[in-house]
Order: C-alpha cells, then sequence, then structure tokens
C-alpha cells in the first residue's frame, strides 16, 4: 500500500523540474495530484505524464501562486475535481539574480512574491481544509541560499524566510494535525540551474562538473533526490516532525 493512498496533494511550479519529480514521487505511492503551474497547458501536459495507481487519478492547473484570486480559484478546482485536499507542497520558484547595486525592485518584488507570498497564500488557502478535516502536510522548499549566495540577496532572504515561515506554521497548526516542514535543496540539475550556468557564462556541463567536485558527495543533486525527501516529510511516518528545514545537498553546507 502506498502511503499516499487516498491522498491529494497538490504541488505547485511542478511543471517539471523538482515539482515535476515530487508529483510523480506521489502518483506512484498512491495520490491523485493536482500539477499546479503558471502556464495551464504546461501544467496539463505534465499532469498527463503522471501514472496515477488505479482509483487515483491526476490533474493540472493553470495559476500564479503569488495571486491570491488565482490561488483560490485553483484550491477549489482541485478540491471540487479530485475530491478533497490533503497534502501542499509550496515548490513554484523564480530566481531574478544580481548584486545589490544592480538589482531593481522588480527583481527584489518578483522573487519575494513568489516564493514567500504564495507559500503564505497557498498555505492560507489550504489551512481551511486542513483544519477541519484535522489533518494536513506542508511543504515548503527553501534553499542553501537562505545561508547567503553572491547574487542572491533578493532570492536568499525569500527562502530564509520560508524557514522562518515553516517554523511559526508549525507551533500554529500542530494542535490540528498538521504538519509543516521545509526542504532546503543544494545543487539541482534542473532549469533553473541551467540558467545559472548561462547567466555565469559557464558551459552547462562544466557548471555541473565544479559543482559536483566541491559537494562531499561528489555529485550535483537530481530532482528525484527532493522528491524522495519530500515523500517522507509529507509521509504520516513524519508526524512527529514538524517546523524543520532539512537540507538535502550532499553535505554542501557542512562547512
Ligand atoms: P524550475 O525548473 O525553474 O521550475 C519552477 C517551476 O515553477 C516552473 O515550472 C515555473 O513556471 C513555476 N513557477 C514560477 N513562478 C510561478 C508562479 N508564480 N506560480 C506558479 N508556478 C510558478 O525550478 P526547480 O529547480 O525545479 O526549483 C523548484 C523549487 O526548488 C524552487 O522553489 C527553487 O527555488 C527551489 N530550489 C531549487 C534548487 C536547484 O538547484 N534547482 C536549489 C534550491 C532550491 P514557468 O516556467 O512558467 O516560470
Amino acid at each position: 500500500m502506498g502511503r499516499f493512498e487516498g491522498r491529494v496533494a497538490v504541488i505547485t511550479g511542478a511543471a517539471r523540474g523538482i515539482g515535476f519529480a515530487t508529483a510523480t514521487r506521489f502518483a506512484e505511492e498512491g495520490a491523485s495530484v493536482a500539477v499546479i503551474d503558471l502556464d495551464e497547458e504546461a501544467a496539463a501536459a505534465a499532469a498527463a505524464r503522471l501514472a496515477p495507481v488505479d482509483g487515483a487519478s491526476a490533474i493540472g492547473v493553470g495559476a500564479d501562486v503569488s495571486d491570491a484570486g488565482s490561488v483560490a480559484a485553483a484550491l477549489a478546482r482541485v478540491v471540487g475535481e479530485l475530491g478533497g485536499l490533503h497534502v501542499l507542497v509550496n515548490n513554484a520558484g523564480i530566481t531574478r539574480d544580481n548584486l545589490l547595486f544592480k538589482m531593481s525592485e522588480d527583481d527584489w518584488d518578483l522573487v519575494l512574491g513568489v516564493h514567500l507570498k504564495g507559500a503564505f497564500l497557498m498555505s492560507k488557502a489550504a489551512q481551511e481544509h486542513f483544519v477541519a478535516q484535522r489533518y494536513g502536510k506542508i511543504l515548503n522548499l527553501s534553499s542553501t541560499s537562505a545561508l547567503g549566495n553572491r547574487g542572491q540577496a533578493n532570492y536568499s532572504a525569500a527562502k530564509m524566510g520560508v524557514q522562518g515561515f515553516t517554523r511559526t506554521l508549525g507551533i500554529e497548526l500542530g494542535p490540528f494535525g498538521i504538519n509543516v516542514n521545509a526542504i532546503a535543496p543544494g545543487f539541482i540539475a534542473t532549469e533553473m540551474t541551467d540558467a545559472t550556468a548561462a547567466r555565469l557564462g559557464i558551459e552547462l556541463e562544466e557548471f555541473r562538473r565544479l559543482n559536483a567536485e566541491a559537494n562531499p558527495v561528489r555529485r550535483v543533486g537530481r530532482p528525484e533526490d527532493i522528491a524522495a525527501a519530500a515523500a517522507f516529510l509529507c509521509s504520516d511516518e513524519a508526524s512527529y516532525i514538524t517546523g524543520q528545514t532539512l537540507y538535502v545537498d550532499g553535505g554542501a553546507t557542512l562547512g
């Protein structure tokens, strides 16, 4: 029996990358999955690539997590079409990297809007269902960049903010049977880190090789590494864990 049998999981930014790998893992373990992404077509295409087990299903929903109206409509659709809501993964993310003196107000607002306000809006909308049923799991995506990363003042602030948000929700929602945790990935090979290589003018394979070489386990991370940790933290096996941030980074932050 899969750990998510009979559960409905919503994963934001799941049309690709870490979100898609997490959606795939949850579906394999029995969940009905809603893939939320900015582009409805991309979300639907990703949902169609999932293989839900018998009795479960998958849908794609286009929504902007930084917009309250869009979030409300998306969750109403998920509950209507999949029949409930048990797990929320706040994964949607963007980067607008620049050194502070070149960082625009728009770069700041966009990044804080998607990561922090997005997690706030999605969690606030989901907790209505979770509190009423006395059950829910929220998982937020932080990053090793929370600890500081040159050129990422906006992203770093958002990702450390996510950790504080996670701790506070852990305290507030624990009494209602809701666990709230975060994962802070290190370097994971996705389009997000591909874009960083392009911005730095480094060949993609060379960029990955350099990151692997500097990592204690001598490889870069794969989306599936994060999906495996996400599945554990959102499962009932982790019901005594809340408010925590788990670094999944091959030991990159060990010093
Ligand atoms: P990715 O490949 O860039 O995927 C992110 C997805 O989020 C994209 O499909 C994107 O859609 C979507 N998205 C962006 N803004 C959105 C919004 N407002 N509403 C809904 N969806 C939105 O990124 P990833 O590497 O898989 O990263 C996933 C999460 O892990 C992010 O929170 C990221 O910060 C975090 N993380 C990643 C790494 C890494 O090394 N990759 C490390 C640490 C943390 P569009 O393509 O349409 O923009």
